[in-house]
Order: structure tokens, then sequence, then C-alpha cells
């Protein structure tokens, strides 16, 4: 979705439970889509609070009611543009954005259950202060964290090299395969990417 093709995603069971990842920048057109599923979602979970996965929330959340989710640390960006790099887009002038607020403030292992879906909250720093991957039983949604092609950058507001290199060698840690669902680009199967987490912690230790 938007400017930046940031992925948003849709968790869903069979009874109609559903979680919106990410809406980006489009909170309208996430609406629409979801109308067009039949699904209204009851979370609005953030792997961060960059504007380009966090401008549509507030739309959303008006929408639906969904109960909005993100780290403790971003919270802020949600009600400050000034902090989640929508200067990219707005030119200094934020008048315009749909500030809003979080309603569940998320911590390292915070629990998360919708319908028969379960997922945990690993706290990622580096990206931005509370970046955070969103474990279920099958997938990581790891947001700007990990991609299937790098790892994310961490010269905005809040980020931290170290932090994102600790962060990483955490997900180097994770034995079990799990489909990596990253916030920019194509999915990838953990077996694949692992074997490049090495390589991305030199990366991070020597520069
Ligand atoms: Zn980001
Ligand atoms: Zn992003």
């Amino acid at each position: 979705m938007g400017a930046l093709r940031t992925n948003t995603y849709f968790c869903f069971d069979d009874s109609g439970h559903c979680v919106v990842i990410d809406p980006g920048m489009d909170g309208e057109g996430i609406y629409e889509k979801l109308k067009q599923k039949n699904l209204a979602p009851q979370y609005i979970f953030l792997t961060h609070g960059h504007f380009d996965h966090s401008q549509g929330v507030k739309l959303l959340a008006e929408k639906t009611g969904a109960k909005v989710c993100i780290h403790a640390e971003d919270a802020v960006m949600l009600e400050n543009p000034a902090f989640n790099s929508a200067n990219f887009y707005y030119r200094g002038d934020f008048s315009f954005y749909p500030r809003t607020r979080a309603d569940i403030l998320l911590s390292e292992g915070s629990l998360l259950s919708v319908g028969s879906m379960n997922f945990s909250v690993l706290h990622t720093p580096g990206h931005t202060p509370g970046s955070v991957c969103f474990r279920s039983e099958e997938m990581l949604f790891c947001g700007d964290t990990l991609f299937s092609y790098g790892y994310g950058r961490y010269d905005l507001w809040g980020g931290d090299r170290e932090r994102l290199a600790d962060s990483i060698r955490r997900l180097s840690e994770i034995s079990k395969e799990l489909k990596i669902c990253p916030g920019h680009g194509n999915t990838a199967s953990f077996s694949r990417i692992r074997p490049l987490l090495p390589q991305y912690l030199a990366e991070l230790q020597n520069q």
C-alpha cells in the first residue's frame, strides 16, 4: 500500500475474527478491501510507528472500532508525526496528518489472542525503539526489522545499530520454520533467510 509499497496483512480465522497488521498509508483502501472480504477487524497491530505503516490507522480504527496495538516505545509516533518520518511525504507541514492514539501498549512477551489465532510479541528494537515482531504458529510478521533481502535502516528517529544487531541475533536463534512476512517486499521461508543472518550481523557490527 502507498508510496513506499508497505505490506499490509489481514489475518483471519474461519469464524471471522480478524486482525490487520500495518494498515499502511491508505485506511480507506484497506477498509474497502476488508469489506469486500466481509472482514471486520477487532485489532490493528503495528510492527512499528513509521507513517508508511500507520498513517491509515486513525481512519480504519474509527470505521471499524478495532483496537490499536503498538509497542509503548513507538506510541508517540502515532501521536506526533515529527517522530514517524512523515516528513518524507509531508515536507514539514503536518497539519493534515491523521494523528491518533494507541489503545493497547505492547511489550516483550505480550500475548494476543484473537478468535483461534494467537500471537506473541517479540520486542526487536533498532529500526525504531518500539519495533516488534508478531509471532504466530506459522508466521513471523517482522515489519522493517528484517526483509527477504536484508534488514531495516537504523538512521531514522530512535534507530540504533547495536540494538538492531541484537534483534537480528535474537531472530537468528529461532529454530522453528516460520514464514517471514516483512513490512516491504516478498515473504520468504525462514530456512532461506536464516543462513543470511550471520552476514547481516557482521555488517552491523563492523559499521
Ligand atoms: Zn519503518
Ligand atoms: Zn516501512
